[in-house]
């Protein structure tokens, strides 16, 4: 398979060898439907399932299938055979991230930059109850436009999988990078774990070597128990502060990932620039044809009217939404006001300096908030278009254009005191709650794991 191409099940071409894993490898391949480029893991199902893995690889699925971020690799699809599973996965083109280190170290821009992106994308996984386990910078890789991905969510844990003292207990990762509570196996907090790890792999960015090592595996756990690292002479005052703080052997004083957000070393220089990386399917949100039709709207400056159509879809008796959106936690938001386009504005404004938001005024009645801190998933970008219906009557609709969708969903919570006055009636509530008490009962049933 290596040299030949391959055609599997008629639907992509595989090309050469990528990567090999324990169990897996992985090829280069290309959809014979869209043409696009992609990554194909292949596993052998008999190997899997002689160890006793075969959990493990239907965690992998469903932990890829939860965690959607422009840094880590998007699993499009999953085939299977008698004997084999396929991964079809995101195409990282630009290898891994441990290939450039080996040549030597990073300049520590570059090193911030990795850095950035997989904070950010630790921390988005985090707040869906997902560790990764197994951070190291062979499991990182970059696209190409060299912003990194993470991969190879084999070791990964939900939440889920926790016990009732909320610890882990499967000792798991790679020895160089594991915290030292993972190897006394005293069971340990996945968040703290991957945090130590992100820390072993920004020392070996800015040294090009590893923090802890020895010939003698007894001797390394030696010095990653007692955190015996010692910094080159070129790392910053800052860089070192930080890394002594995620390299604390003690997981409980240990530095959380919101704080190394907030450190003076991960904020200095350029932020990442999630908004440009964004791949289509992610959560960011495309233009509605509303929006489209307000681009259409030659009268600049002044709301966009609807038609009939668009009233009916938007009335709570009709709304077809739910047949076009998969995820409804970043549906949008709307509301019928009965103040004048104006007053609107400005209230909307005036909400948006309480919140930290900067609000930038568009054609067609369009306000974009931005919020000036970057967030989880980039920085959070929220539009509220206005509609006219009747000069004294509109109909407001606010919805995510960049960032995490958990963000979105607090500050919609914060916005709706603040517009109070001018709403006259939040649309779907009654809606909404119905369909929330639905999803609840749904999610009471045993989930169906995927058929291998
Ligand atoms: P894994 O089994 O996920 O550890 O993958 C083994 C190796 O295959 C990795 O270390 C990479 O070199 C390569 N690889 C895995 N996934 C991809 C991908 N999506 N794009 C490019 N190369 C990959």
């Amino acid at each position: 398979m290596e040299n030949n191409s391959y055609i599997l099940m008629q639907r992509y071409e595989l090309g050469r060898q990528l990567g090999k894993g324990t169990f897996a490898k992985v090829y280069y391949a290309r959809s014979l439907i869209t043409n696009q480029a992609v990554a194909i893991k292949v596993i052998d199902k008999e190997k899997i399932m002689k160890v006793g893995l075969m959990d493990q690889i239907k965690r992998e699925i469903s932990v890829m299938r939860l965690v959607r971020h422009p840094n880590i690799i998007h699993l499009y699809e999953v085939l299977a055979t008698k004997t084999k599973i396929y991964f079809v996965i995101e195409y990282a083109k630009g290898g891994e991230l441990f290939n450039k280190v080996a040549k030597g170290k990073l300049k520590e821009d570059v090193a911030r930059k990795y850095f950035q992106q997989l904070i950010n994308a630790l921390d988005f996984c985090h707040s869906r109850g997902v560790y990764h386990r197994d951070i190291k910078p062979e499991n990182l890789l970059l696209d190409e436009n060299d912003n990194l991905k993470i991969s190879d969510f084999g070791l990964s844990a939900l939440a889920e999988s926790k016990r009732q003292d909320g610890l882990l207990h499967t000792t798991c990762g790679t020895p160089a990078y594991v915290a030292p509570e993972v190897i006394n196996r005293k069971g340990y907090d996945g968040v703290k774990a991957d945090v130590w790890s992100c820390g072993v792999v920004l020392y070996v960015l800015l040294a090009g070597y590893l923090p802890f090592h020895d010939s003698n595996l007894m001797e390394m756990y030696r010095k990653i128990g007692k955190a015996e690292f010692r910094c080159p002479n070129w790392f910053s005052p800052e860089a070192r502060r930080l890394l002594c703080k995620m390299l604390d052997p003690n997981p409980n004083t240990r530095i959380s990932l919101a704080k190394v957000r907030d450190s003076s070393w991960f904020r200095r220089g350029p932020k990442s620039k999630e908004k440009e990386v964004a791949p289509a399917g992610t959560e960011v949100s495309s233009p509605s044809e509303n929006n489209m039709a307000a681009e259409e709207n030659e009268e600049s400056g002044r709301p966009s009217n609807l038609n009939a159509f668009d009233i009916i879809s938007l009335s709570d008796g009709f709304d077809l939404s739910g047949l076009f959106e998969k995820n409804p936690l970043n549906r949008e938001a709307r509301f019928t006001s009965r103040e004048p386009a104006r007053v609107i504005i400005s209230k909307i404004e005036e909400m948006g300096k309480h919140l930290k938001l900067k609000v930038k005024k568009k054609d067609h009645g369009l306000l974009k908030m931005d919020r000036l801190e970057e967030g989880r998933k980039g920085f959070l970008s929220i539009d509220a278009e206005i509609f006219e219906i009747t000069p004294t009557f509109h109909l407001v609709e606010v919805k995510k254009s960049n960032g995490d969708t958990l963000e979105y969903q607090k500050m919609l919570e914060d916005m709706r005191p603040a517009l109070q006055e001018i709403v006259w009636v939040w649309q779907g509530e009654q809606e909404q709650t119905s369909q929330e008490q639905q999803q609840h009962e749904q999610e009471e049933l045993p989930q169906n794991q995927p058929q291998l």
